[in-house]
């Protein structure tokens, strides 16, 4: 295999090293608009992951002081296990995923990883310990190669192969007539939403983040491209401390647990089979989206 990327000289390092601030920034942009400035604290100290375990404590928070978003949330995410958290458009999923980035500060409670506040821990640990696949991925004007690759600083063209692999996009690579080394983006190969998709997947299997969030991370795709993909994504949440926000149900029947977002606080929680069961909120949205599956097969 060819090398996928020029060769790193410390200006290009440099560049990359800038670049991959660029690109966690820019991979937030489906979850963010503005990116205020948050500093370090004093002191900072590198976040240690021993386990992975994610906790929101009574976390508030709202973007203008006047209109709270999240009103005294807890999240307990033990180590390794899946929420899924549901719920309308605006009732404040995506705010719950920027925050545990840390793009913005809680303005009550706390939020810890493995009993360490996040907001005492060096943003560069912090953000290397998640991995984020977004909605809306963006891809550089570059080769397949090094979109991938660009998930962790000095991989091996193998380990870049084993990661377009897990993301089952390695069969679809292999077919262009430069393989690695296609170009994509403006000038280059267009990829479909569900092949853009399995490039995020492929960065976060070699970045290999010991927390993974998913933020609506099927909603483009569709429901024949999702289920192909629901796989991948279950083997990659596989072992680690796993948010999936989600508006298809269908993608979260085997989270560990449920939660039900509404206007900024929990309405419900359990697993599928419990909240069901409970014949509320979820069971609702349940029966809404088979009846919309069962519509959408047979006007195939
Ligand atoms: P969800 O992901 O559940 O659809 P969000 O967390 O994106 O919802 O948004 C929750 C609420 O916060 C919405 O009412 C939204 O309009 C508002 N909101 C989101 N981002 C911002 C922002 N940057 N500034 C002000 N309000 C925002
Ligand atoms: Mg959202």
């Amino acid at each position: 295999l060819a090398q996928l990327f020029r060769p790193l000289d410390l200006l290009g390092m440099v560049y990359r090293t800038i670049r991959q601030g660029a690109i966690d920034m820019a991979s937030m942009f489906a979850l963010i608009d503005t990116a205020p400035d948050i500093a370090d604290a004093p002191g900072a100290v590198p976040l240690h992951v021993t386990r992975g375990h994610v906790r929101f404590e009574d976390v508030r928070f709202g973007y203008d002081p006047d209109r709270a978003i999240l009103r005294g949330l807890d999240i307990d995410v033990p180590a390794g296990t899946t929420l899924a958290i549901v719920g309308s458009s605006g009732a404040g999923k995506s705010t719950l995923a920027r925050l545990l980035y840390r793009f913005y500060d809680v303005e009550g409670g706390r939020i810890t990883i493995d009993g360490q506040d996040i907001a005492t821990v060096t943003q560069a640990s912090l953000r290397g310990a998640i991995g984020i696949v977004p909605q809306d991925t963006v891809l550089f004007n570059d080769t397949i190669g090094y979109n991938i690759a660009y998930g962790r600083e000095g991989a091996s063209d193998d380990e870049v192969v084993r990661a377009a692999q897990g993301a089952a996009i390695a069969g679809f690579i292999e077919r262009q007539p430069d393989g690695y080394l296609t170009r994509v983006g403006e000038r280059g190969l267009k990829l479909s939403g569900g092949e853009k998709q399995r490039v995020a997947i492929a960065r976060t299997l070699l970045k290999n983040p010991p927390i993974l969030i998913l933020d609506e991370a099927t909603s483009a795709l569709d429901s024949r491209t999702e289920a192909d993909i629901l796989a991948t994504l279950e083997a990659v949440e596989r072992g680690r401390t796993t948010i999936v926000i989600a508006h298809r149900l269908s993608t979260v029947v085997h989270a560990d647990q449920i939660m039900v977002l509404d206007a900024g606080m929990v309405a419900e929680r359990g697993t599928h089979a419990e909240l069901l069961r409970r014949g509320g909120l979820y069971a609702e949205m349940w029966a809404r989206q088979a009846r919309e599956r069962e519509q959408a097969l047979a006007a195939e």
